[in-house]
């Protein structure tokens, strides 16, 4: 049950006091590209059926309001971390507990500045995966930026674009963080966070930062990963199909690294 091929101290949600069960890094139907067939409500109240404590919706570039939500996920045991997966120059980079001005932010050195004044997290989502969006070559060069690497939820045990990203964290003295990316409910409860804090926004990304958090995975079976990815090319080409329709011009494909598996 705590196993984890990420392990690093600390695995196990028995412990005491036991380990917040997190994840960081989630889409709802709120989200501005993605097609998701869920709301936000939908997602914390599965999320708190699943036992998790925490969760942040991280749409795409938008930052979704939490004042209603917040007593919502509360009353479920869910604590709320503001957050939102913004693209800088064509880039996806998580943005923790930041101020609703992330949606502004238009490149590296104003995200470091405001990174600077804030008591923000800044991860760095599926960074190797084979996608445009992945930051690659942009972990080096801005390494001082990011304060945590992400293990995401797609793979398989044959085919992991996570092995790069973990070495890359162990060279670079940086925390592994498990997330789902979660875009169907089904993706929540395989990777996940176990982190030592108190369910507050501020005391888990202290916590992260401090290394006081091991990441609990498991891989999917081939045909799960392959029956999600199908369901998420569907959506995507749905949604290209639509925007097309609606603006009378071709837009961009969908944003999520679905080509890894
Ligand atoms: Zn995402
Ligand atoms: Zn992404």
């Amino acid at each position: 049950m705590c196993a984890s091929a990420y392990d690093n101290e600390r695995t196990c949600p028995y412990a005491d006091p036991p380990m917040l069960k997190v994840d960081l890094h989630a889409h709802t139907s709120e989200d501005p590209i993605d097609r998701i067939p869920y709301d936000a409500r939908t997602l914390i109240e599965r999320a708190a059926i699943l036992g998790y404590s925490a969760l942040a919706l991280t749409l795409h570039d938008r930052q979704l309001p939490l004042t209603e939500l917040t007593p919502f996920a509360r009353e479920r045991g869910v604590a709320l971390v503001p957050g939102i997966e913004r693209t800088i120059r064509g880039k996806h980079v998580l943005l923790l507990n930041f101020p609703q001005e992330t949606e502004q932010v238009s490149n590296f050195d104003e995200l470091a500045r405001l990174r600077h004044r804030s008591n923000g997290l800044v991860v760095a989502p599926h960074p190797f995966y084979p996608h445009p969006t992945a930051l690659g070559r942009f972990m080096e060069r801005h390494a001082s930026l990011f304060d945590a690497v992400e293990v995401n939820a797609f793979y398989t045990r044959r085919l992991n674009f996570n092995r790069r990203a973990v070495r890359w964290a162990r060279e670079h003295g940086k925390p592994l963080v498990g997330n789902g990316d979660v875009h169907r409910l089904s993706q929540l409860g395989r990777t996940f966070s176990l982190i030592d804090a108190e369910p507050q926004a501020d005391a888990i990304c202290a916590a992260i930062r401090q290394g006081r958090v091991s990441v609990h995975t498991e891989p999917l079976r081939a045909s799960e990963a392959a029956r999600l990815f199908g369901s998420l090319v569907v959506a995507d080409l749905s949604g290209i199909f639509d925007r097309q329709h609606a603006d009378g011009k071709p837009r961009g494909a969908t944003t999520e690294p679905t080509a890894a598996a």
